[in-house]
This record gives structure tokens, sequence and C-alpha cells, in this order.
């Protein structure tokens, strides 16, 4: 691959070094299980959790005269990431065999795509940000290209005091490896392109996104150069599997290679590994030691060829990927700060849209992130375990918009909801908490307020801020549930004269 430098030094990423700044150059080479219930190449299930060996074909075993057959959905869903990715499509792609010995790996090879990958190059657009001003920069990062391959299955050292175990549920199980360019500047923007590139295969279906467990980890190599000068020798941090141990690791690795390199050292080309309990990457193996793995293409495979009928019957059931959709919700009139939270994560975004349906854009945006995404976070809680549903959130805007509540209540009301459940328009009703808009009530209270404060009146006359203070009251007086604008009205009206 020749390195080619696609970004502008942009003095925001720069990582202060002892003598000067430098700046950080990082690709990341992914793995994200496909979503498929079978594996790449043997019907077994791909179910999580499941008792060890339980998910062990022949094939999955590399039993003696096992033959590979491939999974059609697998390669539909390389297919769908690679269009979700805006990359070409390659419709000749070629298994090869990555010869290696790994107790996890019956085989002796694992099966991949090394010269021919089913999709070439393409194209992720990070958001960064939020910065103080809450803006967002958009950044194009490249993809080179995208391979399937087989995962391989566990060792287990923890089981018995002298044995090893094995696990094979994981072996055979079907893997996209999609690499990106190194275009990719700081660690935030590492985290974003993590961040989107798992929200683009979570709405496309392709990859469940569960980094935890094991459904998506990155393999991370760092750099550091002067700015804008030539391409560093990068390290290569492997499988990371959360996005914070990532952040982390990048930090640490940034800071060693340029404190070698403000030493008057040289960095050497190497595997790491990340420690996430010491927080730091140590070194696993030089460049001198890296395998020679005998890349063949695998006797056993065709190459995988499709027409171009076979990519546009998948082009076009894509859904509406996040991207379109943060541009339409800002097209519908939402801040782009709040079309970037919503899109962030397609269960939001679909909660949202039933918000929103027939309803003010802004208030069910406002609605679903402050108070909803708000009290999910306090509780630890995602919006699939949210206890007040899309309905009852869109009756509680309903309230407000119809003038039967107003936005303090309202809060009330989520809360009662949240805590009880309910339907919000019953709820008010049953326990008196519509608001008074009956005029002849509030002009009571205000008569009232007035009538005992005149001092305070004569300030209010001088002072027009003050009137807010004769608001406090009158709200205090009706139990919070006046009309605030009526009240407003009618104070201006008596103090005002
Ligand atoms: P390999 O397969 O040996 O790991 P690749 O050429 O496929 O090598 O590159 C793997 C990853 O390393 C890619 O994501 C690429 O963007 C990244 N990369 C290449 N050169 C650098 C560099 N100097 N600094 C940081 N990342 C790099
Ligand atoms: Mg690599």
């Amino acid at each position: 691959m020749t390195l080619v430098d696609v970004r502008t030094p942009n003095p925001k990423n720069f990582f202060p070094g002892e003598d000067h700044d430098w700046e950080l150059v990082i690709g990341l080479e992914v793995h994200a299980q496909i979503t498929s219930n079978a594996k790449l190449f043997s019907g077994a299930s791909t179910e999580f959790g499941k008792e060890q060996n339980a998910n062990v074909s022949l094939v999955d075993a590399a039993m003696p005269g096992m033959l590979p057959v491939i999974n059609e959905e697998c390669v539909r869903q390389a297919v769908r990431t690679g269009l979700g990715l805006n990359a070409q499509i390659n419709k000749r792609s070629v298994f090869d065999r990555k010869n290696y010995f790994y107790p996890d790996l019956p085989q002796g090879y694992q099966i991949s795509q090394l010269y021919h990958p089913i999709v070439g190059e393409g194209e992720i657009a990070i958001q960064v940000g939020p910065d103080k001003e809450g803006n967002f920069e958009s950044v194009d990062i490249g993809i080179e290209r995208l391979h399937l391959e087989q995962d391989a299955g566990k060792s287990m050292h923890d089981q018995h005091p002298t044995m090893s175990f094995v696990d094979l549920n994981r072996s055979g199980v079907a893997l996209m490896e999609i690499v990106s360019k190194p275009d990719i500047r700081s660690i935030d923007e590492a985290k974003a392109y993590v961040n989107k590139l798992r929200s683009i295969v979570r709405y496309l279906g392709t990859c469940d996104g569960n980094m935890d467990q094991g459904s998506m980890r990155a393999d991370v190599n760092v750099s550091v150069r002067k700015p804008g000068g030539e391409f560093g020798t990068r390290c290569e941090i492997k499988n990371v599997n959360s996005i914070r141990f990532m952040g982390q690791a990048i930090e640490y690795e940034a800071r060693r290679q340029i404190d070698i390199l403000e030493d008057g050292g040289k960095i050497d080309q190497e595997t790491r590994l990340f420690d996430a309990v010491k927080g730091e990457t140590r070194s696993m193996r030089s460049k001198e030691e890296a395998h020679d793995y005998r890349y063949f293409p695998d006797p056993d495979l065709l190459p995988l060829e499709f027409d171009d009928a076979f990519i546009e019957e998948i082009r076009v059931t894509l859904p509406e990927l996040p991207d379109e959709k943060r541009a339409r919700f800002i097209s519908e009139g939402l801040s782009e700060y709040d079309a970037s939270i919503l899109v962030s994560d397609k269960a939001i975004a679909d909660y949202y849209e039933q918000v929103a349906e027939g309803r003010d854009a802004k208030m069910a945006a406002n609605w679903t992130i402050n108070d909803l995404l708000g009290a999910l976070n306090k509780a630890g809680k995602g919006i699939e375990d949210s206890p007040v549903s899309a309905g009852q959130l869109g009756a509680i805007v309903d309230l407000i918009k119809a003038d039967t509540i107003n936005g303090k209540i309202a809060k009330d009301v989520f809360e009662i909801v949240w805590n009880e459940g309910g339907d919000p328009a019953k709820i008010v009703d049953e326990r008196g908490m519509a608001q008074v808009t009956d005029t002849g009530a509030i002009e009571a209270a205000v008569d009232a307020i007035i009538s005992a404060n005149p001092d305070k009146v004569e300030q209010a006359r001088e002072k027009p801020s003050m009137i807010g203070w004769f608001v406090g009251q009158v709200m205090k007086e009706t139990g919070g549930k006046a009309n605030p604008k009526a009240v407003n009205e009618l104070l201006r009206k008596k103090i005002e004269g």
C-alpha cells in the first residue's frame, strides 16, 4: 500500500512534545463479525453465549476431508457493508489461505482474502465534536479495503491447573476486516471513526457492533511525525476491544514514540498489546519476527464472482444511513447538534421519529435528548429499556402543545410516567395537574399578590425585570399550574397600567 497524505495539518490535532508539537497518524483495521445465522463456510450456528464447542461442525473442527462451502448470506452482508461505505464492490474476489499454527486454529490456516478483496476503496465521513460552540467538524476518512475472513477459536488457560482447553464456537465465524487509510490524526478522530463505522453497520444490520461481546475489535496502527512531514514508522496495537481502551492505547503509544524520538532514538516497527489494567502497550513481536504466512489461493474454493444485478438487488434495499438521516433531520428544523446526537444510534433515531411523528420536531428533539436521554443516562439504561415509550413521550408533548400543561408540570408528568407508567393525559386529568387557563382564577391570584406588595409594585414600575418575582409568586399560589404566558400578560397590564 502506497501511503498518500490527504490531510492538511491542523494545529488543533497536534500532540505536545518536549521540543515541539507532533502529529499523530493513525490507521485502523476493524474486525466486524457479520450478522448471520451460520458461519462463513459451514452451517454451524453463530449464536453468542452457547456452551463451549456447541456450535462446531466438521468444517469448523477441520476434520480430514471437510470441504468449506461459501455462505451466500455472508457475501451479501459484505457487499451491503461495502455499499454503505460508498466503496468499490469487486465483482471477482479470491479466498487465500493464511498459514500459521495455533491451538485455536485447527485447520492450520485461516481462510482470508489478501490480494483480491471483495470490497475496495471507500470513504467514511466522521463528525468530530462538538466544540464549545456546539459545532462539528466533518472529516472524510478513506477506506482501503474490506475483505472476508474466518474467525479463530479461543484457547482457555484458566479452566484447569495443568491443561489448556480450546473452544471452537467462534471458529469459522464470518468476519469483515475493514482497513482504513492512514487518514486519522487524533484520538478524537479515531473514536469518531469507530463510532461512525459501528453506527453504519448497525443501521445496515450487517454487524451488531457489540464490542463487549467481541463482535467488533480493532487493530490500531499508530505513528508520529513532525506536523506535515514524512510518515513515521508505525506500531500496531492488536485486538483493542473498546473505544475507551483505544483512546488510552493511542495516548500511551504516541507518548512512548515521541519520548524515543526526542531522545534521538528510532521506532522499531512492531506488533504490541494493550494492557488495560496497566494502561500501557507492550511489545508482542517485532517486524523481524513477523510470520511468513505463505498466502496462496485456497484450492477448496472457487473465486467469488457475481454480476451487477446481484449488487443492485442489494443496493435497492439499503436503509437510510446516518449521514442522510442527519441531513434530513436538519432540513426538518433540528440543529446540527441535536441531529448528530439523534442519529448516532439507530434505536434513538427510531424513537425520536416516533415522538416527532405529526408533532413539532424541535420540541420532540428537546424532550428526547434532554429529558429522555438524560434520564436514561442517569439510570444507566439503554433506550431499549426505556420506561417511557415513544408513544407516552409524544403524548406529553401533545399536552404541552395543547396548553393543557406547562413545561414545568410536564417534567413532573414525565417523572410519574417514568416511575409508574400510565397514560399521560389520564395522569394529568386524575391528579388535577392541568394548567389553570381560567383567567378569572389567575386574575384573583394576581390581584392578591399585587395588593399585598405595594412597595414591590412601585419597584417593578421602575425596573420591569421585577415582574419575574411576581410571576414566581403567582405560580406558587397556583401550585405551578398557571399558564405562564397568561400570568405574564396580566401582570404587565396591571402593574404597568
Ligand atoms: P499490514 O497488513 O501489514 O498491517 P497494511 O499496509 O495493510 O499493513 O496497513 C495496515 C494499517 O496500517 C492500515 O490501516 C494503514 O492505514 C495503517 N498504516 C500504514 N502506515 C501507517 C503509518 N505510517 N502510521 C499509521 N498507520 C499506518
Ligand atoms: Mg495489520
